[in-house]
């Protein structure tokens, strides 16, 4: 099963070879599988399912998007004949799609999420080779649970990060590494335990969209004051993910904002900005740690966690 959900992959330009003024998601999934040589054969018997879910430039996605995507893929994992799921999305948020994902749903088979960099109408496009590969993953006897693939690579949702705007492998999976490489038509493991297949909650108690509590994210910096705190407290905001520098540190104001937005019920988070390591929580609780997270998978945690749902059977 097929799902496409737009992006660069789906991308299009005036000028064919026109690497940057593209417009992301305007080709069909249907378009896109049509346009790669060998498809057939490289599916060895299976059949392809396609259904285009959403189509957006993922700088957009929402939980509108999550809501359909997370509810579609779950019916096509319980449906015995379905191998296994292949999401097509782009670049910009996949890593916060493919945690969401992670976080409900039952994958005791593939879902993998694949994208491009380069438009379709580039002159050398990445996006096929890059739909081949995790076809290939899907197929893969030992692939379980949500997985990225882009330029070769398989990354884990926990951690994999987009780390550059045009290099065409564009991902990193930081001091984890990756889980696999897809070489040639072949799942080279590297040896890492493959995500966990149970999620932390139950995909079917997900709340529509517009039920969903808002939770936004504020950065530490130099000069950084309370006054974002301040308006999104009262805005209404649910949760806040702070994004401290180094250690997750704050500065005394965004530190005493964020107080006094925990006193008033709201749920904070604290993350570190850095791309790599862990936030090392003082040894008197404080502000809560979320453990091995960057700050946008911190976010997508917290606001599952304020929805009250079930955890996952
Ligand atoms: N803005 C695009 C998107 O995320 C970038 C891409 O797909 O590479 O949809």
């Amino acid at each position: 099963m097929v799902l496409g959900t737009g992006g660069t992959i789906a991308g299009r330009s005036a000028l064919r070879g026109d690497n940057i003024h593209y417009t992301a998601a305007q080709l069909g999934i249907d378009v896109l599988a049509a346009e790669i040589p060998g498809l057939s054969e490289h599916l060895q018997g299976h059949t392809l399912e396609l259904a285009q879910l959403a189509q957006v430039d993922s700088k957009d996605m929402d939980s509108a998007v999550w809501v359909r995507l997370a509810r579609r893929t779950a019916q096509a994992l319980a449906q015995p004949d379905v191998r296994g799921v292949v999401i097509t999305h782009g670049t910009d948020t996949i890593e916060e799609t493919a945690f969401f994902l992670q976080s409900v749903l039952p994958a005791d088979k593939p879902v993998v999420l694949t994208c491009a960099m380069r438009p379709a109408t580039a002159l050398s496009p990445d996006g096929p080779q890059n739909l081949l590969d995790a076809l290939t993953l899907v197929m893969t006897p030992q692939a379980r649970g949500v997985m990225v693939v882009c330029a070769g690579v398989v990354h884990a949702p926990t951690h994999v990060q987009k780390i550059h705007p045009y290099r065409l492998d564009a991902f990193s999976s930081g001091e984890a590494g990756p889980l696999a490489w897809v070489e040639a038509a072949q799942v080279r493991w590297a040896g890492a335990d493959l995500p966990a297949a149970k999620p932390l909650w139950d995909v079917n108690a997900l709340p529509d969209p517009g039920a969903w509590p808002p939770v936004e994210i504020v950065l530490n910096h130099a000069g950084a004051t309370g006054a974002v705190v301040n308006a999104l407290v009262q805005s209404g905001v649910r949760g806040i993910v702070a994004a401290g520098t180094g250690n997750g540190t704050l500065s005394q104001s965004l530190e005493a904002a964020l107080r006094q937005a925990m006193a008033s019920g709201v749920q904070v988070l604290r993350t570190s900005r850095c791309m790599l390591g862990q936030v090392i929580a003082p040894p008197v609780a404080d502000i809560p740690v979320a453990k091995g997270l960057s700050p946008v998978k911190a976010r997508v945690a917290l606001q599952l966690s304020l929805m009250g749902l079930p955890p996952a059977p």
